[in-house]
């Protein structure tokens, strides 16, 4: 099996979609491919690999907007959490394994940014599509602070099971570099070196002057 992963910048706010297919199989699926989805699906065809799902990381509007279009240039089916706006003929449950041609990907779901949210980890590389939950060097933003505990637990269960060579791919340019890996993340990224709840919570308080203070935009 060979693989094909590309992170494609899609427009937006510094929005990241993905293709991700086995060259082998000819196989592949799209992750996110919102504003741009021509793109997206451009590349799959360059390389004569057919889309069998679009997935969504969760149902914000600037991760689904190209849906439709994806849809129309591919005919694959929408695979999303259940409760996602974007009504998915493929629902996505915690622990579900999918199949593309011989890559193995594993759907965690991690409430929090909002209610649908899933991430998507590849085994055989140790791919990490986090969405809006782990940007480098930050984490999804959350409206108030019963979300924000119920990232804090999403987080947690991605950092017990994942591993640290992990490559980490956020929905989002937001941090310094475009990717990372989980090991970076867990020594770097603020919201990950929090000892407890309570210190996270402190730190969204906090981020507007943490920010200011470390010269991050
Ligand atoms: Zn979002």
């Amino acid at each position: 099996m060979q693989l094909i992963f590309e992170q494609i910048r899609t427009g937006g706010d510094r929005n990241f979609g993905y293709l991700l297919a086995d060259r082998d199989a000819r196989r592949g699926i799209l992750i996110d491919p919102s504003y741009t989805p021509e793109t997206l699906v451009q590349r799959a065809t360059d390389q004569h690999v057919s889309i069998e799902c679009i997935l969504n990381t969760h149902g914000h509007p600037d991760h689904i907007n190209g849906n439709a279009r994806a849809v129309e240039l591919t005919g694959a089916r929408v695979a999303a959490h259940p409760e996602s706006p974007a009504f998915p003929d493929m629902p996505l449950a915690d622990a579900q394994e999918i199949r593309v041609g011989a890559l193995t990907l594993q759907i965690l779901y991690v409430p929090g940014h909002c209610r649908d949210h899933v991430v998507v980890f590849e085994t055989s590389h140790r791919l990490l599509v986090t969405g809006d939950l782990l940007f480098v060097g930050k984490v999804g933003g959350t409206e108030n602070e019963e979300d924000a505990r119920i990232e804090w637990n999403s987080l947690q269960r991605v950092l017990a099971a994942i591993p640290d060579a992990a490559t980490v791919w956020p929905g989002h340019d937001y941090g310094v570099r475009p990717s990372s890996t989980m090991a970076l993340e867990k020594a770097t990224n603020p919201f990950l070196r929090c000892r407890d709840l309570e210190a996270f919570l402190q730190l969204k308080k906090d981020w507007p002057v943490f920010k200011r203070d470390h010269g991050l935009k």
